[in-house]
C-alpha cells in the first residue's frame, strides 16, 4: 500500500489530516457537486418568493411569483409582442427576486412597480411598454415571502387566518340571528306591555312624523280596555336578557354588522402565541366562558323558535360542562396557533405541547428547526442531532393516532400547500415540523441561502416530507404520505452530473445526493472532509454513495470520497473520515424506518411475499404431473442508450413530477406518455424561448434546452446566456 493511500485512510478511520499530504477542508465557496450550478438563485426561476395572497379564494392563500408572472403573460393577449412580453416580464421576476435577496420587502405591487422603475429607467420604450401593459394585468395582491427564517412562520399563519375566517363565519352569522331574534321576542313583548301602551309608549314606536295625527291619550285608553295581558314571565325574560348578555358579551370572535364590529374586534381574544404553556394557559382560562358561549347558543336556538320547555330543558342545561364540549361544537370556535422554535422547546414545553395533542385541543402548532447538525451535540457524543427534538414530537405525535402531522423542508412548503391547509382545517391537533434552513447564520451553513440548504436536507434524507392525516382514511396506506421526497424507492436520490475532464472531454455521472453531501455544505463541519490534490486520486477512492452501498468486506480498504465544485468551477474530491459515514448510515436507517411506514420495502409485506413464493414453488415441486413450466419468455433488450447530441433538446423524463409547468407553456412541444411524464414530443412546435422558459420554469430542473433550431428567433444571445445553466 503506497503511503498516500495510507494517509487517506488513516484520515478517513482516524479524521487525522497531515496537512503536506492532504489538502484542508473544502474550500469556503465549494459546494457539493449538484448544488453547483445553483450558484446565483436570482437568476433561477422556482417556488420562490411566495405571494401570501392578500383575498384567499377558492385559488388559494399562497401563489408563488413565477406562476404569478405566468398567469400575467398568458393573459395577456398574444399576438407578435408575445416573446418580448415573455422575456420582459421574466426580467422583471428576476429583478423582484434581486431586491428581495438585498433584503428588500414589501407587497407585490410595491415591489413590482419598484423593479419595474429600475428597469425602466433607461428610457427603453419597448421595455415600458410591457410592463406597462403587464402591471394592468396584475390581480393579485398580497405579502412578498422568500425562503428564509419568517417565511415558514408567515405561511402557516396565513392558512390559518385562511381557514379561521371561513370557520367562525358560520358561528358569526349564527350569533347575529340569535341576537336579533331573542331581542325581538324582547321587544314585542315589550309592545304588549303596560309601558309600551302608555301614551309615550306609543307615541315613541309611531314615530314623530305621524304625531300630530294621532290622540296618544284617547289611544292608550282603548287599549288599557282592549289588551289581553301577559307576555313574557318574569323567569324566561331573565333567561333571555341572560341569553343576550352573554352573546352580546362573548369575545370569541366579532360579530360583523352589529354596528360595532371595530369595537368587537378589537376586544376579541387573541389566539395566536409563542409558546404551547401560554396557549395552554389561555385556553383554560377561557374554557369557563367557551361552555358558557356553546351552552347559551343552544339555549338560545330554543328559545327563539318557542321550543325551549323549563320542565325538561332547565335540569338539561344545569349540568352543562366540559363533556358537552365535543369536537362539533369546538369546531366552530377558533383553534389556537403556536409557533415555537426547536430550541425552545425545554422540557416543560414540550411536556405542555404533548398534553395540547394529546387532549386533542383545537392547538395548530408549527415547531420551527433552524439548525439540523447543532455542532455541541455532536461535540458531546458524535452523533449528529439531526433535529431529533421536532423529529421525536412528529412521531410521538403520529403514535397519537389523532393528530395531523406535517414535517418538510421549508423548500417545500408551496408544495405542501394543500396539506397545510387540511391540518389547519383538520378538526383535531395538528402539528407542523418544519426545518428552515436558515441556521447556523454565525458561520454557520456557509454561503449557501436558506432554500438551497433546506432542499439539500430533504434531497438527502436527513429531514424528509412527509404528512400523516388521520382523516383519510383507516390505514397507513391511505393516511402516510412519503411521496413528495425525491425517488423514494432508493436511499439516495441520484441526479446526472456532467463534467469536463482533464482531456477536454464531456463526462456524464450520475451521484446520489447523500447525508455526507449535506453536512459539506456547512462550513462548521470541515474538519470531517480533506481535500485530494487531483494527482493523488487513486482507485481505491470511491463515491460516498457507493461506499454505503457495500457492506463492511466490500469497504474495507476503500476511502469514501465526495465531489464538490468551487468557485473557479474547478472538479475537488473530499475524502470523509468514518465517524460522518456513519452518521450517514443512521440517517439511512431513519429513511428505511420511513420508507417501511409508506409501504415502501416493507419488511412484513416482503417476508410475506418471500413466504407464499415459496410455498407456490414447493407446491408445484409436489404436484406429479406438472406440466413442465415453460420457457420464461426472454427479458426485454434493455434500450439502448440513448446517444444524444449535446445540441439537442430532451427532458430527464423519468424524473419528472407532472406539475404541468412545461405542458402549461407549449402542449404541442412538451406532452405526457404513459405513465404522465413530461417529454418533447416536438421541438419544433414552439419557440427556443419556450424552451428556456419551461426548463426555468421546471421545479426539479430536468428540461434541457439544446441549441436554437431557427437561428433567425429574436433574442438568441440572451436566452443562450439563460440556457447555459441547463446544459
Ligand atoms: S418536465 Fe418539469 S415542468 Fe414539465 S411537467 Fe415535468 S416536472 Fe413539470
Amino acid at each position: 500500500m503506497d503511503a498516500e493511500l495510507q494517509t487517506q485512510i488513516a484520515f478517513h478511520l482516524a479524521g487525522r489530516k497531515s496537512g503536506a499530504e492532504t489538502g484542508s477542508a473544502a474550500g469556503a465557496d465549494a459546494r457539493p457537486a449538484l448544488l453547483a450550478r445553483h450558484r446565483d438563485l436570482t437568476a433561477l426561476r422556482y417556488d420562490f418568493p411566495l405571494v401570501l395572497l392578500r383575498d384567499a379564494d377558492d385559488k388559494g392563500y399562497v401563489q408563488c411569483l413565477s406562476g404569478i408572472v405566468d398567469n400575467v403573460v398568458h393573459g395577456l393577449v398574444k399576438d407578435d409582442s408575445g416573446d418580448r412580453l415573455t422575456q420582459h416580464l421574466l426580467r422583471l421576476e428576476r429583478e423582484i427576486r434581486a431586491q428581495l435577496a438585498a433584503g428588500a420587502t414589501g407587497s407585490l405591487s410595491a415591489l413590482w412597480d419598484a423593479a419595474a422603475s429600475r428597469l425602466t429607467a433607461h428610457g427603453d420604450a419597448l421595455l415600458k411598454d410591457s410592463l406597462k401593459r403587464a402591471r394592468r394585468a396584475l390581480k393579485v395582491e398580497g405579502e412578498l415571502a422568500d425562503c428564509d427564517q419568517s417565511m415558514p412562520r408567515r405561511l402557516l399563519k396565513r392558512a390559518w387566518s385562511m381557514v379561521q375566517d371561513r370557520k367562525t363565519h358560520k358561528l358569526s352569522d349564527d350569533l347575529r340571528r340569535l341576537t336579533i331574534g331573542l331581542s325581538n321576542i324582547l321587544q314585542a313583548d315589550a309592545a304588549r306591555s303596560e309601558a309600551g301602551h302608555s301614551a309615550a309608549g306609543l307615541k315613541a314606536s309611531i314615530g314623530s312624523g305621524h304625531a300630530e295625527v294621532f290622540d296618544f291619550a284617547v289611544l292608550a285608553r282603548v287599549l288599557a280596555r282592549t289588551s289581553a295581558q301577559g307576555g313574557l314571565t318574569a323567569g324566561r325574560r331573565r333567561r333571555i336578557e341572560s341569553l343576550l348578555s352573554v352573546l352580546k358579551s362573548q369575545r370569541f370572535l366579532p360579530v360583523p354588522d352589529d354596528g360595532q364590529e371595530h369595537a368587537a374586534q378589537d376586544r376579541c381574544y387573541a389566539f395566536a402565541f409563542g409558546s404551547c404553556a401560554e396557549a395552554l394557559a389561555a385556553y383554560r382560562e377561557r374554557l369557563p366562558k367557551a361552555l358558557e358561549l356553546a351552552r347559551s347558543i343552544a339555549v338560545a336556538e330554543l328559545e327563539v323558535e318557542g321550543e325551549y320547555r323549563e320542565a325538561a330543558h332547565d335540569a338539561l342545561f344545569k349540568d352543562f360542562g366540559d363533556s358537552n364540549l365535543g369536537e362539533e361544537e369546538l369546531s366552530h370556535f377558533p383553534a389556537y396557533l403556536v409557533c415555537i422554535p426547536a430550541d425552545k422547546l425545554q422540557a416543560a414545553e414540550t411536556d405542555k405541547l404533548m398534553e395540547m395533542l394529546s387532549a386533542g385541543l383545537p392547538a395548530k402548532i408549527l415547531v420551527q428547526t433552524d439548525d439540523l447538525l447543532e455542532e455541541s451535540t455532536i461535540a458531546r457524543d458524535g452523533h449528529f442531532a439531526l433535529g431529533m427534538r421536532s423529529k421525536h414530537l412528529a412521531s410521538m405525535a403520529i403514535g397519537l393516532n389523532d393528530v395531523y402531522v406535517l414535517q418538510s423542508s421549508s423548500s417545500n412548503l408551496f408544495q405542501f400547500r394543500e396539506r397545510i391547509l387540511k391540518g389547519m382545517s383538520y378538526a383535531g391537533p395538528a402539528l407542523f415540523s418544519v426545518y428552515s434552513g436558515a441556521g447556523g447564520t454565525s458561520g454557520g451553513t456557509g454561503s449557501l441561502p436558506p432554500y438551497l440548504v433546506a432542499a439539500a436536507a430533504m434531497e438527502s434524507r436527513a429531514f424528509p416530507a412527509y404528512t400523516y392525516d388521520p382523516s383519510a382514511g383507516p390505514n397507513w396506506a391511505s393516511r402516510f404520505h412519503l411521496e413528495a421526497n425525491s425517488q423514494v424507492e432508493v436511499d439516495w436520490p441520484v441526479q446526472e452530473f456532467s463534467y469536463e475532464d482533464e482531456n477536454h472531454q464531456r463526462v456524464r455521472t450520475e451521484p446520489g445526493f447523500t447525508f455526507v453531501d449535506f453536512v459539506a455544505c456547512d462550513r462548521r463541519h470541515a474538519g470531517h472532509f480533506a481535500l485530494v490534490p487531483r494527482a493523488k486520486w487513486n482507485a481505491k477512492m470511491i463515491p460516498a454513495d457507493d461506499y454505503l452501498r457495500r457492506d463492511a468486506t466490500a469497504a474495507q480498504d476503500a476511502v469514501p470520497f465526495i465531489t464538490l465544485v468551487g468557485g473557479d468551477n474547478v472538479l475537488q474530491r473530499a475524502i470523509v473520515d468514518d465517524r460522518l459515514m456513519r452518521a450517514a448510515l443512521r440517517c439511512r436507517e431513519s429513511w428505511h424506518s420511513l420508507q417501511e411506514l409508506g409501504g415502501i420495502h416493507n419488511s412484513h409485506a416482503e417476508r410475506l411475499l418471500a413466504k407464499e413464493t415459496k410455498a407456490r414453488e414447493e407446491q408445484a415441486q409436489q404436484a406429479p404431473s406438472a406440466p413442465a413450466p415453460q420457457a420464461a419468455a426472454p427479458a426485454a433488450a434493455p434500450e439502448p442508450e440513448e446517444k444524444r447530441s449535446p445540441d439537442e433538446a430532451y427532458i430527464e423524463t423519468a424524473r419528472c413530477t407532472t406539475c404541468n409547468e412545461c405542458t402549461q407553456i407549449n402542449d404541442k412541444m412538451f406532452m405526457y406518455n404513459e405513465n404522465k411524464q413530461a417529454y418533447i414530443a416536438n421541438p419544433d412546435a414552439g419557440t427556443y424561448a419556450q424552451l428556456v422558459e419551461a426548463a426555468e420554469t421546471c421545479q426539479v430542473a430536468i428540461i434541457h434546452p439544446g441549441k436554437p433550431r431557427n437561428p433567425a428567433e429574436p433574442g438568441l444571445p440572451d436566452l443562450l446566456k439563460r440556457a447555459e445553466a441547463f446544459a
